[in-house]
C-alpha cells in the first residue's frame, strides 16, 4: 500500500499526507523517495550534526557553493569562514535547542572565494524518540534578486534625466543631515530664469539638454562639499556642508558664480540666468521647514533680484504667513461686508467740473484696518477670488452711481470708471455679468467705463473679451498707459475710447524733458486716433498747469481730489 501511495503521488503534499497517515511507513525508511527529494531539490540542502560536521550535501549545494559532497561531508560546513564561524556555532546551537530560523539573509562564499547572497532556513531533524539528532539547512541563492533590488533602489535615488539625486532621496539625505549635523550645513534652492520660455520655444529636447548641462555644472561646482539634487522641472537643490552661519551669503554667492555661464544646447548658446535662495540649517530639524525657507528666499530673488542668491530672512516667512492668512480671510471678505469702495473724482481741466469718478476698492480688515488694493488685489488675482470681488465692486459702484443720479442733477452725466483685472477678462461670462449688473442697477452702458492695462490686450481671448464688452456699449479705457510695451498704433484694433497716462510720467513732468516729451507725443497721437485722455496722479499746481497748457482734457490726482467714501462724493455733488 505504501509503495503504491508513494508511487502515485506527484507532489510534496501527497508525500506528507502519506508520511503522516497512521498506516504509512516513515519516509526515513523510504530511501528512494528520500533520495529523490533531497537530490532532486533545486534548493541547496545540507545536514549538520551536533558537532557542526556536515552529514549530507545535495547536488544543488554542490552547484551553488562549488564544493562536492566528498569535499563537504565529514568537515565543518565549508561555506562558513573564520569571520562567520562564531555566528554559525550560535545559530547551530539555537537550532539544536529547537529554535530554528528561516530566510536568514547572509553573504556566504563559494569554493572559489566568490560571494553569494543566500537566504538560509534551518529545520531540526528528530529521531523516532523526538530528540533533535541533526539540523537540516536549506539555502536559496538570492544574489540576482538582491542585485535587482539594489538597482531599483539606485534608480530611485537618481534623477533619470540629470543623474543628480532624485527628489525623494535628496530629502532623505537632507533629513539625515538635519538630525545629525545641522549646524554646519546650508540648503540652496536654484531655479533657471526663463527656462519655461526656452522650453516652449525651442522644444523639450533642447530644454532637457540645458537641464543636463546645468546639472553637470552644478555637480562639479558643488564637488565634495555637498550633494546636489533635482526637485523637478528646472528646480535644483544643493546641500552644502561645512558652511558656518556667518558664511551663508558668501557660500551662496560662490556657488552661483561657479555656475552662472551661458549654456550650449541644440547648437545654440543660451544665457540663462540662475536665481537662488539659501538658508542655513542651524536649529532646523524639519525638512519641510528648510525647504520652505530656501524656497521663500528663492522667490524673493526671482521677484526682486533675478540672477542673484538671496539669504533667507525671518521677515520673508512672516510675510508669507500673512499672505496665507489674508488669502483665507479674503475668501470671506465680500460675504462679511468688509469690502469698501472709495471714489476718486475725475476732473475736466477746462471747466473744473467733475466728469466722473473712479471706483477704487479697499478692504476694511478687522485687525489690520483699511487695506489698499496693492495689499490684496494681487493675492485675489492669484487665487481667483478677484472674479467674485470684481463683480461685487462693479455691482456696488453701479448701484451707487444710480443712487447719485436719482439724488443729484449734476450726476446725470457722470461716468463711473471701474478697474478690471486680467483674471476677470479670462472669465467667459464677463460680458454677460456686466450686462446683467447694468440692467439690475438701471444704469446705461455708456455711463460705465472699464479700465484695463496694456498687458491685458495680449491674447486673442483678451481681444475677444474686449470686443464683447465694447459691443455692450460700455466705454473702455487703457489704464496706466506707458508702463507696458504696446504702441498706441497696436492698440488701435481694440475698441478703446480713453487713455489714462500713468502717474509716473506726470510725476516726472516738471523735472525733465523726457516725461514731458512722452506726454506730448501721447496727447497728439491720441487726438489723431480720436481717444480721450486722462492724466493720472496730479499732485502739484505745476503739474496741473503744465498739463493744461499741453492740452490735456481731464485729470485725476490728490491735488484734484483724493479717493474718498461715497458720502464725500455726494457732498461734492450737492454743491454743484
Ligand atoms: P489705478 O487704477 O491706476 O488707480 C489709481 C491709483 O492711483 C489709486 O491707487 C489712487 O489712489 C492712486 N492715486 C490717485 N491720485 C494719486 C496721486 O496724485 N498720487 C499718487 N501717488 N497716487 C494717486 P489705489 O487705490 O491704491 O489703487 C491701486 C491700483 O489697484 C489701481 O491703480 C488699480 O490698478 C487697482 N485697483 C483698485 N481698485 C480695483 C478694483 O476694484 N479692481 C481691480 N481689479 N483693481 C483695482
Ligand atoms: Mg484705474
Ligand atoms: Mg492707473
Amino acid at each position: 500500500v505504501t509503495e503504491k501511495a508513494v508511487g502515485e503521488s506527484h507532489g510534496g503534499d501527497d508525500a506528507t499526507t502519506t508520511a503522516s497517515s497512521p498506516d504509512a511507513t516513515s519516509l526515513w525508511s523510504d530511501a528512494e523517495l528520500l533520495r529523490a527529494v533531497v537530490y532532486g531539490s533545486p534548493l541547496a540542502i545540507y545536514v549538520v550534526g551536533p558537532s557542526g560536521l556536515v552529514e549530507l550535501w545535495n547536488p544543488a549545494a554542490e552547484r551553488l557553493f562549488g564544493w562536492t559532497a566528498d569535499q563537504a561531508i565529514g568537515r565543518r560546513l565549508p561555506i562558513v569562514s573564520d569571520e562567520t564561524s562564531a555566528e554559525f556555532d550560535r545559530l547551530l546551537a539555537l537550532a539544536f535547542a529547537d529554535q530554528p530560523f528561516s530566510d536568514l539573509e547572509r553573504v556566504r562564499h563559494r569554493s572559489d572565494g566568490s560571494p553569494v547572497v543566500v537566504a538560509i532556513s534551518t529545520v531540526p531533524l528528530r529521531d523516532s524518540k523526538g530528540a533533535i539528532r541533526a539540523v537540516l539547512g536549506v539555502a536559496e541563492d538570492i544574489t540576482d534578486r538582491r542585485a535587482a533590488e539594489e538597482a531599483l533602489v539606485c534608480q530611485a535615488r537618481q534623477d533619470s534625466l540629470t543623474g543628480l539625486f532624485a527628489r525623494g532621496y535628496f530629502l532623505e539625505v537632507l533629513e539625515k543631515q538635519l538630525l545629525g549635523d545641522a549646524a554646519t550645513a546650508a540648503l540652496v534652492m536654484l531655479d533657471l530664469d526663463g527656462f519655461k520660455d526656452v522650453n516652449d520655444r525651442f522644444g523639450h529636447h533642447v530644454g532637457d539638454e540645458i537641464l543636463t548641462s546645468f546639472a553637470q555644472r552644478l555637480r562639479s561646482a558643488v564637488g565634495e562639499r555637498g550633494d546636489a539634487g533635482r526637485l523637478g522641472g528646472d528646480e535644483f537643490v544643493v546641500l552644502l556642508r561645512g558652511v558656518g552661519e556667518n558664511n551663508t551669503a558668501e557660500a551662496g554667492r560662490a556657488l552661483l558664480s561657479g555656475i552662472d555661464r551661458p549654456i550650449r544646447a541644440g547648437g545654440r548658446e543660451f544665457s540663462i540666468g540662475v536665481s537662488a535662495g539659501i538658508v542655513h540649517c542651524r536649529g532646523s530639524t524639519r525638512v519641510e521647514e528648510v525647504l520652505r525657507r530656501a524656497d521663500l528666499a528663492l522667490l524673493e530673488a526671482k521677484h526682486s533680484h533675478p540672477g542673484t542668491c538671496r539669504v533667507f530672512d525671518q521677515r520673508m516667512e512672516d510675510a508669507a504667513v500673512e499672505r496665507l492668512l489674508l488669502e483665507t480671510q479674503l475668501a470671506n471678505a465680500v460675504a462679511r461686508d468688509e469690502i469698501v469702495l472709495h471714489y476718486q473724482p475725475i476732473i475736466d481741466l477746462a471747466t473744473g467740473a467733475m466728469t466722473g469718478v473712479e471706483a477704487l476698492v479697499r478692504w476694511e480688515h478687522p485687525r489690520l484696518g483699511l487695506l489698499p488694493p496693492a495689499r490684496f488685489v494681487p493675492l485675489a488675482e492669484s487665487t481667483g477670488a478677484i472674479v467674485e470681488l470684481g463683480l461685487h465692486v462693479l455691482r456696488e459702484s453701479c448701484n451707487q452711481l444710480r443712487q447719485w443720479e436719482l439724488e443729484y442733477p449734476s450726476a446725470k452725466q457722470m461716468v463711473l470708471s471701474v478697474n478690471l483685472s486680467p483674471r476677470q477678462m479670462r472669465e467667459p461670462g464677463l460680458a454677460g455679468d456686466v450686462a446683467a449688473i447694468l440692467v439690475e442697477a438701471g444704469v446705461a452702458a455708456s455711463r460705465l467705463q472699464l479700465e484695463v492695462t496694456e498687458h491685458m490686450t495680449a491674447t486673442d481671448e483678451d481681444e475677444e473679451a474686449l470686443v464683447r464688452l465694447g459691443l455692450l456699449g460700455v466705454q473702455l479705457a487703457i489704464d496706466d498707459f506707458g508702463t507696458g510695451y504696446s504702441s498706441l498704433i497696436a492698440l488701435r484694433r481694440f475698441p478703446f475710447s480713453t487713455l489714462k497716462i500713468d502717474r509716473s510720467f506726470v510725476a516726472g513732468l516738471s523735472s525733465g524733458w523726457e516725461d514731458r516729451a512722452i506726454i506730448v507725443a501721447t496727447l497728439s497721437l491720441s487726438e489723431s486716433l480720436g481717444l480721450a485722455v486722462i492724466a493720472e496722479g496730479v499732485e502739484t499746481e505745476v503739474q496741473l498747469s503744465m498739463l493744461r497748457s499741453l492740452g490735456c482734457e481731464r485729470a485725476q490726482g490728490f491735488l484734484l481730489g483724493r479717493p474718498q467714501p461715497a458720502e464725500a462724493i455726494s457732498a461734492l455733488l450737492a454743491r454743484t
